[in-house]
């Protein structure tokens, strides 16, 4: 299934999610499923279940496409359940980003080069890894989403206001050309 992503204005995107159980999820596996196939027709790299309108806490990411400019990519699909995210050391890299939620924004984003993650993947097996550069960028990104962080809230107050006007207009879901749908969830 595909779902509609919740964009820019929608309350569910500033809640801090909460964490789920096998119990409460029975089926978990179709939910991660969809979100995939709903972050693919999206053409995203990562996407959140707030994103899709659940107050949850799982992300998945796909970079893999990426493969070809940077090899190390090329098994960076994944999905991250009850994720809990460090930041290690002080680098910070400064990357353009943009957002599902955010049709047709971009801004640079200063972030931390380094993080160390722990998670459950689908089968509730746990993991706990260390990711840097790009990896550890979406990474970071997505974990936002999950805390109800944006990445519009990182950057500077002045940009934020040049880009008012769009955000009213995401807000009220009036966006055209992209090639997903959209949903203000009021
Ligand atoms: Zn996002």
């Amino acid at each position: 299934m595909i779902y509609p992503i919740v964009v820019y204005g929608s309350p569910i995107l500033r809640l801090v999610a909460k964490e789920i159980s096998a119990e409460s999820y029975p089926n978990l596996k179709t939910l991660i499923a969809d979100m995939f196939d709903t972050m693919h027709k999206s053409d995203g790299m990562g996407l959140a279940a707030p994103q899709i309108g659940k107050s949850i806490r799982i992300f998945v990411v796909d970079a893999t496409s990426l493969e070809d400019e940077d090899p190390t990519l090329k098994d960076f699909r994944k999905v991250f359940v009850n994720p809990k995210l460090q930041v290690l050391g002080e680098d910070k890299i400064v990357m353009n980003e943009g957002c599902l939620s955010l049709p047709k924004i971009r801004e640079d984003v200063d972030r931390n080069n380094r993080v160390k993650i722990t998670y459950y993947d689908e089968d509730w097996n746990y993991f706990e890894e260390e990711y840097e550069g790009l990896k550890a960028r979406v990474i970071q990104h997505e974990y936002d989403h999950l805390d109800g962080v944006l990445f519009i809230d990182k950057i500077n107050p002045l940009r934020k206001k040049l880009l008012k006007g769009k955000l009213n207009d995401i807000s009220k879901g009036k966006v055209d050309n992209i090639p997903y749908k959209i949903k203000v969830l009021k």
